[in-house]
């Protein structure tokens, strides 16, 4: 049975403007889906609808078995006290309450405050010395990280996030997509609105929604895998450019470009990162040694075989590279007699097929 499943959810505002045309998809327990689109898709109008915050038009939420529709207002307000946690770009902190005070009022919602609970809470986020402070005080992304304390205190089973780090820093965003890293790691069910596909890189599958239609259900495929061995053969020629393990991770544009992805590798134990420079972990150098050296073979094989011009190769060889096994891989190498580098003079690392002595 899914955790969350909506069927032919509509969802109008007055006569003209329909937010969700009949909308049907289903969550499964401990997944992380992320809803993608254009501003004024119909995003948080869906996130709204299965935190239980508002109704639709048409069509049903069964959410743990349980058709919303069905829950009379007070009832409605419980599942979300109970089963809901909400992260929301705008943060939704009372103002003249504390850091501490806000967490608190979330778990009297729930049952009983418990202000140590609340104070683990917060020191967990990283906001153990914030917890008199009032919203005013606090940065943006200690707000935001106060909205995680708040959202996870009362033990939801369900995350709902709208755009999480929409407002944050990037050392801030980093922090706030680490403890929904967590999180998920620990089983919780995240739904998490965004607009940023490197954002919505970190769920394992997208509902895409345009003009308030679903058009695109899909579990990131292998473009993925693609990405994180382009990003690991970056790290390679990073390194073979300076000559040192450590690589700054500021200096490489595919680290601005590619933040969530390598916060990514770092969580698969790819790359290590610390102090702002990247290192390889074993896994990863050698999942970035196969990598360089199928693009390596591929430019040879253009080269020699099909006398491609130079600035040709690159590009060439990257269209074919991610479609080679390591069965062909080592059919290629073989076939051109175990060369040591590429066309442009880059060492080729050597397989299990090349000869000792032979290759880099
Ligand atoms: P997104 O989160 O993708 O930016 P929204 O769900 O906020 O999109 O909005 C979808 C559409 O519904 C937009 O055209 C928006 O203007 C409209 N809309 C959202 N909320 C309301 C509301 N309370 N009253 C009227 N129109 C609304």
């Amino acid at each position: 049975m899914p955790f969350i499943e909506a069927r032919g959810l509509t969802k109008r505002y007055g006569s003209s403007i329909a937010a969700l045309r009949d909308v049907s998809f289903s969550v499964g327990k401990g997944e992380w889906v992320a809803v993608m689109g254009p501003s004024g898709s119909g995003k948080s109008t869906l996130l709204n609808l299965l935190g239980g915050l508002d109704r639709p038009s048409e069509g049903t939420i069964i959410a743990e078995g349980q058709s919303l529709a069905d829950l009379p207002a007070s009832e409605l307000a419980r599942f979300r006290a109970e089963k809901v946690g909400f992260i929301f770009q705008q943060f939704h902190l009372v103002p003249y309450l504390t850091a501490l005070e806000n967490v608190m009022l979330a778990q009297y919602f729930h049952s009983l405050a418990d202000e140590a609970e609340a104070i683990q809470a917060l020191t967990h986020v990283g906001l153990g010395d914030r917890l008199d402070h009032l919203p005013s005080e606090l940065s943006g992304g200690e707000q935001q990280r106060v909205c995680v304390a708040r959202a996870l205190i009362n033990q939801p089973n369900l995350i709902l996030a709208d755009e999480p780090t929409g407002n944050l820093d990037e050392v801030n965003e980093a922090l706030v997509m680490g403890l929904l890293t967590e999180l998920h790691r620990e089983g919780h069910t995240i739904v998490m609105v965004t607009h940023d596909p490197e954002i919505g890189r970190m769920a394992e599958r997208r509902i895409e929604l345009h003009h308030g239609r679903l058009t695109e259900v899909s579990f990131f495929p292998s473009h993925e895998e693609e990405l994180i061995d382009n990003l690991l053969s970056a790290v390679w020629h990073a390194r073979e450019d300076t000559g040192a393990s450590l690589v700054d991770a500021g200096a490489m544009p595919e680290f601005i470009e590619s933040r969530a992805t390598f916060r990514l590798m770092a969580r698969e134990e790819l790359i290590a990162f610390a102090d702002g420079r990247l290192s390889f972990t074993p896994p990863g150098e050698q999942r970035a040694r196969i990598a360089i050296r199928r693009h390596r073979l591929a430019e040879r094989l253009f080269y020699d075989t099909f006398g491609l011009e130079e600035d040709l190769l690159h590009d060439n060889a990257h269209k074919i590279e991610h479609s080679l096994s390591p069965e062909v891989t080592e059919k290629i190498c073989k076939f051109l007699n175990h060369p040591r580098t590429c066309p442009h003079g880059s060492p080729i690392p050597p397989g299990a097929c090349c000869p000792p002595g032979t290759g880099a």
